[in-house]
């Protein structure tokens, strides 16, 4: 067994608890070095062992038998050092490490790719393999994680079961975006391993609505794939998705849950994460916190597609310029009408409703007017929209005939047949799990919130 000593966020732990830290003296801390400076007699080490933001700072002297030896390891480095525990109070950080020893677990070279000085996101996204050892990618990845227990917590606690929908599908129309294809014989893809066409699944949705009709509320929460050529900063070919489902929920129960979890999330990474959510209000996006904490603090506003439309035609009539100024009712909205409706006209959260049921998926539910379906976009101040979801059609023969439009209904029977054996009212939403975590944090880029992304043209590491 490996003396694991103790990891820099127990020792903050104890400290916001109260304990007298130097009770546990002497200590073992291990971890990467991020600075080493020295002079004759004395150096200072700053170490980061990746279990909280923060580091810690080893104070070395010439009483160390190695002690030019220490001076001598560089940014990078893997270190096991022991000492005392010595309070700094009214210092920069409240406790350093006097070290009695100082061992060299792995060298780094001086070509080590990480120096002292600020690289750009640019630069750290081709070595995707280090830069997990930077402020911005430790705060990234760590708020990464919080976020995804954030997401379990909120559905297990409200009663949900999670399923593990499979990445690999044979149904052909799942509703979104393009397909991959799975093959293990190239010549003859159709005759394959399946014996049929295989792809990699674009959502969970359809999978998962089964469930909700055996178990009432259920979510899915995993990878999915689209094959996409679109160059963006929010598109990746692979990314995260959280699939809630919900048997006797319509609409208005389905909003209630999206601005639940959403809320609760952020709510949670705030007091999970108050070293790394300073960090990207104060060097990635100014104001991300105060955008966060207005979103808690607003209640939701409900509106209709159809009063959304009058909204934009007003801002047009009145001057505003959209560079699609051209509004009509059945439009898709493009992300800058999202983003007036709810930066300029509600000044807050954003459910928008009832969308045309020509420019939604085939499964949602057709309202009474024969023109429109319960779908619902949450949309949000600076990002627009970050939820999208639907009351499923639950008659047969509507979706029957709404099926007959889409290629090869035929691979989509099963899911026809819910609504035959046991159907009711029911309701889900999908979340972008990255695109959720570039809100939270500030970050641009898609390809920066994921450890190793992929997107079109890129498949490095
Ligand atoms: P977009 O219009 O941005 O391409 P979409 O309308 O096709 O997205 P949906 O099919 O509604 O997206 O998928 C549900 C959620 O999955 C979206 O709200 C978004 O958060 C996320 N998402 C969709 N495509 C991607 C992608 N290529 N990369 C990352 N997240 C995505």
């Amino acid at each position: 067994m490996q003396d694991k000593g103790i990891s820099i966020s127990a020792l903050y732990q104890g400290l916001s608890k109260g304990e007298d830290l130097t009770l546990n003296n002497p200590v073992l801390i291990q971890g990467w070095v991020r600075t080493n400076r020295n002079s004759k007699a004395i150096g200072f080490l700053e170490i980061n062992d990746g279990s909280c933001f923060k580091g810690i700072q080893v104070v070395y002297d010439d009483k160390l038998e190695n002690f030019d030896a220490v001076t001598h390891y560089l940014t990078g480095a893997c270190l096991s050092v022991r000492g005392e525990l010595v309070l700094t109070p009214g210092m920069k950080q409240p406790f350093e490490v006097h070290a009695s020893s100082v061992t060299l677990l792995g060298d780094a070279s001086e070509d080590y790719p990480l120096q002292k000085k600020r690289h750009s996101l640019e630069y750290l996204r081709e070595i995707a393999h280090l830069r997990p050892r930077t402020n911005t990618f430790s705060a990234v990845f760590r708020v990464r994680s919080v976020l995804a227990r954030a997401i379990h917590e909120y559905f297990m606690d409200n009663g949900f079961v999670y399923v593990h929908t499979p990445c690999i599908t044979g149904n052909d129309a799942e509703g979104a975006g393009q397909v991959f294809t799975v093959v293990t014989d190239a010549e003859d893809p159709y005759k394959d391993f399946y014996g049929k066409k295989a792809s990699l699944t674009v959502s969970g949705q359809l999978h998962v609505e089964s469930f909700a009709l055996a178990f009432g509320k259920v979510y899915t929460f995993g990878p999915t794939f689209r094959a996409e050529k679109s160059n963006t900063t929010r598109h990746a070919s692979e990314f995260w998705m959280i699939e809630p489902e919900m048997a006797f929920a319509d609409l208005d129960d389905d909003m209630d849950v999206m601005e639940g979890c959403l809320k609760y999330c952020i709510s949670y990474v705030l007091d999970k994460c108050p070293d790394e959510m300073e960090f990207f209000d104060k060097f990635v996006a100014p104001g991300t916190i105060e955008k966060l904490k207005n979103v808690l603090a607003k209640d939701f506003v409900r509106l209709d597609y159809t009063d959304g439309i009058k909204y934009l035609e007003e801002a047009v009539k009145n001057g505003h310029k959209f560079d699609n100024s051209k509004i009509e009712w059945g439009m898709d909205l493009q992300s800058e009408h999202e983003k007036y409706l709810t930066e300029e006209v509600v000044k807050g959260p954003l459910f928008l409703k009832n969308y045309p049921a020509a420019i939604k998926a085939f499964y949602m539910k057709l309202n009474p007017d024969g023109k429109t379906v319960a779908a619902v976009d949450c949309l949000v101040p600076g990002e627009g929209e970050i939820i999208g979801g639907s009351q499923r059609e639950d008659d047969y023969e509507k979706l029957k005939a709404k099926m007959a439009t889409q290629e090869n209904p035929e691979s989509l029977e099963w899911y026809l047949n819910l609504r035959k054996w046991g159907g009711c009212v029911h309701s889900g939403f999908g979340i972008g799990f990255d695109r959720l975590l570039m809100y939270i944090t500030g970050m641009a880029n898609i390809r920066d919130t994921e450890p190793y992304p992929r997107t079109f043209g890129n498949l490095k590491y």
